[in-house]
């Protein structure tokens, strides 16, 4: 990856941070907020490198042995902190405390990055918050989070805040063609659905975004021509025993179905292939747009946007896709 990678659509955060590095300005902690799915991990692991760099000024060369051991977690001045089972916990705040206040080994700094700080308690949030009042020279925190409402109060006043944009869908299709080689329909279509989100873009795009396509177009098509509940459960429990393993993994899929459902809707309101999300399979919703007449579409994009913040908030997958799937079959 080049740096010109890692700084996507994000200069309104590279430009002031490498001034003040330039400048020798540098805030002791910084708080940077993406939404799910966003690069936000990625952009601090780049600040930490910008930190730390031996070879450029104000930026990073993404090649020198430190940028590569950031990279790889194996720079020894470097630390990632992250929940375990959910949790940051007082041993962990107080391992960095002690690390803290210890000379960096290798250069003259020691970066921590923590991730998503609000799963301190607030024992655990009250001994960070000493390091951060008299921060040891030359230690440096990077904070990262989706949520930086839950970040406490006296821990965020401490930092400089950051907040990541959305990026424009050309510029993430642009991004996907560069990056991972992809065909521009394929690129553009993942791009429409991302929200502006390059860490959704790739997750789509890791998932295998064709085949994964053709298995939301196959289950749609399914659910709507037999309005069977037992092919519905039967579903539900494999694409929930998928969540089991990865929840961002089943987000990417609903993303899909959404989009899908979207171009539904679409074509049934006299659209045509080029207004669609997924215009390279046009045909094929085409033919799913038929089953059902046009004041259908908008409530079961609906019905879907709110399965999305289900399975964001945890709640018991397998019934949430149920209720979906049995709703999705509801002609009403
Ligand atoms: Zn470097």
């Amino acid at each position: 990856m080049t740096q010109q990678n890692n700084l996507l659509g994000q200069n309104h955060i590279w430009m002031p941070f490498f001034a003040a590095i330039k400048q020798g300005r540098i805030a002791h902690a910084y708080l940077v907020q993406g939404p799910s799915g966003s690069t936000y991990m990625d952009v601090l692991r780049a600040m930490a490198k910008a930190l730390l760099c031996q070879e450029v000024l104000g930026g990073f060369c993404d090649l020198c042995k430190v940028c590569l051991r950031v990279e790889h977690g194996t720079y020894a001045d470097f630390h990632v902190i992250v929940p375990e089972a959910g949790k940051i916990t007082l041993d962990k705040v107080r391992g960095v405390l002690d690390m803290a206040y210890q000379y960096p080994m290798e250069g003259s700094r020691r970066v921590f990055l923590i991730q998503d700080p609000e799963r301190m308690n607030i024992e655990s949030a009250n001994m960070l918050l000493k390091v951060l009042e008299e921060p040891p020279a030359g230690t440096f925190f990077l904070l990262g989070t989706e949520n930086s409402a839950g970040v406490l109060p006296t821990i965020a006043s401490r930092c400089q805040a950051f907040r990541l944009r959305p990026l424009p869908e050309q510029e993430i299709q642009s991004h996907l063609e560069r990056e991972l080689g992809l065909e521009p329909a394929q690129a553009m279509a993942i791009a429409r659905l991302a929200d502006g989100s390059l860490g959704s873009a790739r997750a789509l795009a890791d998932a295998d975004f064709v085949e994964r396509r053709q298995q939301a177009i196959g289950l749609l098509g399914q659910l709507l021509t037999r309005a069977d509940q037992a092919f519905a459960m039967e579903a539900c429990k494999s694409l929930a025993s998928e969540c089991a393993r990865d929840r961002e993994s089943l987000i990417a899929f609903v993303r899909i179905c959404l989009g899908l459902l979207r171009d539904a809707a679409v074509l049934n309101s006299g659209g045509s292939f080029e207004n669609l999300i997924h215009g390279d399979v046009g045909t094929e919703i085409q033919s799913m747009a038929r089953l059902r007449p046009s004041r259908f579409w908008p409530l079961k994009i609906e019905l879907t946007l709110d399965l999305v913040r289900k399975i964001r908030a945890n709640l018991n997958t397998e019934l949430v896709l149920g209720n979906y799937f049995l709703a999705l079959q509801d002609e009403e």
